[in-house]
């Protein structure tokens, strides 16, 4: 029985009632098999219970779980060095989940404007978390209307609008925070030149570059983060959902040379960094690369862009196909909820957001029979559909 009268109603629940995932598969209680399209909103990077993270898991619950952050363990260090090594030169602060990483970068870019400085510019249908700084720097009003007063200090402009930006910037801006495909938001992928016009103006201006690469780090988009297909380097990069590889982690990475900024005792978090997490986030860099999963984001990248640019031109209420990677966005002419209900009923899992947007994020290892299988579900929704 799902107790759904014990919980507070904040999320719409559907149906099947999982108990058990084995890569990119779900399967309820009635031994139904799902394929997921969509592994926990990007979290499960690897799929579900993936044997190799399972191991090491299980391996280090036995050694150590946690350990508070003023004492050492190996794990953290290690975890900080692999993802400056895959990033840029700079200093790494854990903690647990997205918005909590940007609650950390909203403090640092505080104490970088030292009083002087302080308003953060924000997208346009951005999306940061749920806790009150994040929400607030959130350009999407449904999450934040009902909890006004907000967190003062953000000013919103369009996104991929250069001109938009430099109009609003003054000399209370401290930063800017962004994601380079707004996933919430409907996958919008941010152009090229603008993302190389608003870094070059921020080094300009002293200003921060705070890329939120929550949803688009971790190979999601075939480079290990996503700032890498854009010729920049973030000041501040923010990480979260994948990286544990199902487990609760985020962090923020800051440049080397600004990161001392934040000093002892200006920030902490309870479960921050500990063992357990960051030896599973390490294993997670490892498969990643051991297992060559860029490239086989690349190659699966092709073929399902491929297959549903095909399925765009056999029905008539597909208006666009975006995304990057593994990360896609299907904006329909229609609502895109009832699209989600029916490829459920036919077991297979995707996302439906914005209103009319199909996301689809499969795990990064998904093989080609897999995605095929997918899709054919898909393909067989977007035909039987009556508008
Ligand atoms: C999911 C998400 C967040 C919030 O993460 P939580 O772990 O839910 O707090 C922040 N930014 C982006 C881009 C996200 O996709």
């Amino acid at each position: 029985m799902e107790k759904v009268n014990f919980l507070i109603p904040v999320y719409r629940k559907v149906r099947p009632l999982f108990v058990k995932g084995k890569g990119s598969f779900l399967w309820d209680d009635k031994g139904r098999k799902y394929l997921d399209f969509f592994p926990g909103w990007g979290v499960s990077i690897l799929g579900h219970c993936y044997s190799r993270l399972v191991k090491v898991i299980c391996q280090q619950s036995q050694l150590l779980i946690h350990l508070p952050n003023n004492l050492y363990h190996p794990w953290q260090g290690l975890l900080a060095e692999e993802i400056v090594n895959n990033s840029f030169k700079g200093k790494v602060f854990f903690a647990n989940s997205g918005a909590e990483a940007v609650e950390s970068a909203i403090k640092f870019s505080r104490l970088y404007g030292e009083g002087k400085r302080y308003e953060i510019i924000t997208m346009k249908n951005s999306f940061h978390g749920r806790t009150f700084g994040a929400m607030s720097a959130t350009g999407q009003s449904k999450y934040k209307l009902p909890f006004k007063p907000l967190l003062p200090k953000f000013r919103e402009v369009k996104f991929n609008d250069f001109k938009d930006f430099k109009l609003k910037v003054n000399k209370r801006t401290v930063g800017v925070i962004l994601e380079l495909i707004q996933g919430e938001g409907g996958v919008n992928v941010a152009d090229k030149e603008y993302i190389k016009n608003l870094w070059g103006f921020c080094r300009e201006r002293n200003l921060l570059f705070i890329l939120d690469e929550v949803q688009t780090g971790l190979g999601r988009t075939g480079k290990m983060f996503c700032f890498q297909h854009y010729g920049i380097k973030p000041d501040i990069m923010l990480l979260s959902k994948g990286l544990g590889g199902g487990l609760p982690i985020s962090c923020m990475v800051v440049r080397d040379s600004i990161a001392d900024i934040m000093k002892q005792g200006d920030h902490a978090s309870t479960f921050g960094g500990a063992p357990l997490v960051c030896r599973a986030s390490l294993e997670v860099f490892k498969i990643i690369k051991e297992e060559n999963l860029l490239n086989n984001v690349r190659v699966m990248s092709s073929y399902i862009f491929t297959r549903i640019r095909k399925m765009q031109r056999m029905v008539t209420f597909i208006r666009e196909v975006r995304g990057r990677g593994l990360m896609l966005g299907i904006e329909l002419k229609i609502d895109s909820y009832p699209i989600f209900e029916k490829a459920l009923e036919r077991g297979l899992i995707v996302n439906s957001t914005h209103r009319n947007v199909l996301r689809i994020m499969p795990a990064i290892n998904i093989s080609k029979q897999e995605l095929e299988e997918g899709l054919d579900i898909l393909e067989s929704v977007f035909r039987d559909f009556k508008i």
